[in-house]
């Protein structure tokens, strides 16, 4: 792994790890999914901060977290905490810094971070410092030292909702095991060192993007695969850190894989549009809709479209029958008449709106990825039987995980049976890039 940035010589920067407490330590983000955090890391390390993915979970995390909470809390939260006492326990308290990230919802995100900072206080790692960006703002916070780290993050987040679509489409159908795990790693090392370059301009770090996101095309397509129109096609939603957390999920994709499906995962960027419609609502409903704040939104939402058209248009090729909604408003809408976004909120509105929406692609099933107690998991669970019903009985199915698991691959199999079933008797077409022979 490369070494910390030596060469930051900004002096606000300099300033801004003084001010966050992060000289000499490393900052680690919890990893959702790993290649995601891997490039959101990378632009951290734009401007010189040492910012890394946690290491690997493993049975320690859910020792230490166990540990350290009573049972009452969501297990992304005991997953979270376990990585970094973990992390800290192996590294030092005085090497390690953490980003948790925080919102104000209906839920409990809301507590991590303060549940986090009172077990390191009781521990005696008051001083281990955590940074906290939120959502309330449209992560403007991060905004304050530096408005180059949410363009370049963003782009991270581009990158990684590229990749992942990437991997996902490819790996059921890969030739030789493991060779399509071995690209995407290639992509994402080739992706990092375009956006961690340090003392550029935007312009020339989005040509950089630009080219290895190219390479990473042509890796793809160069794959020896024996496409199958036949694999029916799984949409996978749900709660956010444990669809993406393949420890948290016990690789549930990889599983639905290997019972013979193909998974499309919702990815992260709906839930960045997420919270900037969220943020322009939230505005207007004050009265500030001509205001200072939702002007600075609304030109920053410009932007981000703009990169994101250029990032996606050379995949438009590779990503025919995998379209991405517009606008998420679409998915909104589609959510409405079972959960109406003006009243219910986060995961459960985007899952119930992507899952019609993924109907509507010829999806052949969907599997919602939710922790055990999750409130979003079980509210819209609460839905999914009248969706299913309004979508030609399309089997939908939610997956708890809090740690235990009884016999993932059987229930995934019957799954898997139940959406080959729909396949044969469903209306909706499903369209399919070249690689299909189509
Ligand atoms: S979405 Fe679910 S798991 Fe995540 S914080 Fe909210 S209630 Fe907990």
């Amino acid at each position: 792994m490369p070494s910390r940035p030596d060469t930051v010589e900004d002096p606000g920067i300099l300033q801004a790890i003084r001010e966050y407490g992060l000289e000499g330590r490393t900052l680690y983000l919890p990893q959702m999914p790993y290649g995601g955090t891997y490039l959101l890391a990378a632009a951290i390390r734009s401007i010189g901060f040492d910012a890394w993915p946690t290491t690997d979970s493993d049975e320690r995390t859910l020792d230490l977290g166990a540990r350290m909470t009573s049972g009452d809390e969501c297990y992304p939260q005991k997953i979270t905490l376990g990585d970094f006492l973990r992390i800290i326990e192996d590294e030092g308290k005085e090497n390690v810094a953490f980003l948790m990230p925080s919102a104000n919802g209906p839920c409990r995100f809301g507590q991590y971070l303060h549940l986090v900072r009172a077990k390191f206080d009781e521990l005696g790692y008051g001083e281990v410092p955590i940074i906290s960006i939120t959502s309330n703002d449209g992560y403007s916070s991060i905004g304050e030292y530096s408005m180059d780290l949410v363009r370049t993050a963003w782009r991270a987040v581009l990158a990684q909702d590229i990749l992942m679509k990437l991997l996902l489409k490819t790996r059921p159908y890969e030739r030789e095991k493991g060779s399509t795990d071995r690209i995407y790693h290639e992509s994402l090392v080739d992706v990092g060192e375009a956006i961690s370059l340090m003392g550029v301009k935007h312009r020339e770090r989005m040509d950089a993007v630009e080219a290895a996101m190219l390479r990473a095309r042509e890796r793809f397509r160069a794959l020896p695969a024996d496409y199958d129109a036949s694999r029916p096609l799984i949409g996978v939603v749900g709660e956010i850190f444990c669809r993406h957390n393949t420890f948290s999920n016990f690789d549930l994709i990889r599983v639905v894989e290997e019972q013979g499906g193909e998974c499309w995962l919702s990815d992260i960027g709906e839930w960045v549009w997420y919270t900037d419609d969220e943020q322009r609502r939230r505005l207007t409903e004050q009265g500030k809709r001509l205001g200072k704040d939702n002007t600075i939104r609304y030109i920053k939402s410009v932007i981000m479209r703009r990169d994101e058209h250029r990032l996606y248009a050379p995949f438009a090729e590779d990503f025919i029958g995998y379209e991405e909604p517009h606008d998420v408003k679409d998915v909104l809408e589609m959510s409405k008449p079972y959960l109406p976004y003006t009243g219910a909120l986060g995961e459960m509105v985007l899952s119930s709106g992507k899952t019609i929406y993924m109907y509507e692609k010829g999806a052949d099933g969907i599997i919602d990825i939710s922790p055990f107690t999750c409130m979003n998991g079980i509210v819209v669970e609460a839905v999914y039987p009248s969706l299913s019903k309004d979508l030609e009985d399309m089997p939908i199915r939610v997956f708890y995980f809090d740690g235990t698991q009884g016999d993932l691959e059987r229930d995934v199999g019957i799954f898997i049976e139940l959406a080959r079933t729909y396949q044969r008797r469903k209306t909706k077409v499903r369209r399919y890039p070249a690689c299909f022979g189509a």
